[in-house]
């Protein structure tokens, strides 16, 4: 299997090595520091997952790539383009190497399968409605969704409706790939199957992941590095080994014993 990312023209300087770069972030809703003076960079290809409590600002973090909310202060780069502060044309124009998956599918439920898939790349990217339907088509067929074309959403179950919001995410070629508790909507026996496909899209793509997740035996086999999150800052971060087998923080200790 192979997905491409979009080459993108550079906007200014790239850090060599850093494809994610959060400079001192700090996020308020109201009265409430969801994230406090946040710093930290990913390189290209790697997966990163986030884990913490629940409150510990992972999700936000996501949105705030993603441009759904914004940072009160501080800096975003990604593949050397700011993207916060920058004009809003400059957003637009980064937002497009960030693809995001999340955990309620947010799928179009009035259009077909395929045309969930289609719509952003011909709207947003102005691929042509040929080059985009067999783009669709091939990652449906990757997705294992290749009878499904002509489905609406929501004919489909939870698992399949997932795999539909992958196959979006990869149809918009983004060097980023952001996961939001993608697994947690999910019946059980449905949970495998999509964390499978991920695993493979890691393990046969150069797409940079961030991963908020629950599942901790994914996040040990995919990551490259684990951040673990509490009250809106990074306490730690190491390789799965370490953060799972043998933290620093007393504070991760207790969180990982409370959900292993
Ligand atoms: P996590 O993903 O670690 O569970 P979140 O990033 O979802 O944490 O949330 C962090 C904090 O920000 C929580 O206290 C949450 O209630 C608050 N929060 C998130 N989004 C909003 C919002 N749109 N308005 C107000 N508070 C929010």
């Amino acid at each position: 299997m192979s997905v491409e990312t979009h080459p993108q023209p550079s906007l200014s300087d790239a850090q060599p090595g850093e494809l994610i770069r959060l400079a001192n972030i700090t996020k308020r809703f109201g009265a409430n520091t969801v994230l406090d003076d946040l710093s930290f960079t990913v390189a290209p290809g790697k997966h990163v997952t986030l884990i913490g409590p629940s409150g510990s600002g992972k999700t936000t973090i996501l949105r705030l790539l993603m441009t759904l909310t914004r940072p009160d202060e501080g800096t975003i780069t990604v593949d050397g383009d700011q993207l916060f502060p920058a004009p809003e044309k400059q957003i637009r124009e980064v937002r497009k190497k960030i693809g995001m998956v999340f955990q309620q599918f947010n799928l179009f439920p009035n259009m077909s399968v395929l045309r969930n898939i289609t719509e952003a790349p011909v709207q947003v990217l102005g691929m042509s409605g040929d080059e985009a339907e067999e783009r669709a088509r091939e990652l449906l067929d990757l997705v294992g969704l290749a009878d499904k074309c002509d489905a609406k959403p929501t004919r489909l179950s939870g698992g399949q409706q997932q795999r539909v919001a992958i196959a979006r995410a990869l149809a918009m070629r983004p060097r980023v790939l952001l996961l939001d508790e993608v697994t947690s909507a999910l019946d059980p026996e449905l949970v495998a199957g999509v964390l499978d496909l991920l695993r493979d899209i890691a393990r046969s793509t150069d797409i940079t992941m961030l991963c908020v997740t629950h599942e901790m035996g994914f996040a040990r086999d995919i990551s490259d590095q684990v951040l673990m999150f509490d009250g809106g800052r990074v306490i730690e971060s190491g390789s799965p080994e370490k953060i799972f087998t043998d933290p620093e923080q007393d504070r991760t200790r207790e969180f990982l014993s409370a959900v292993l």
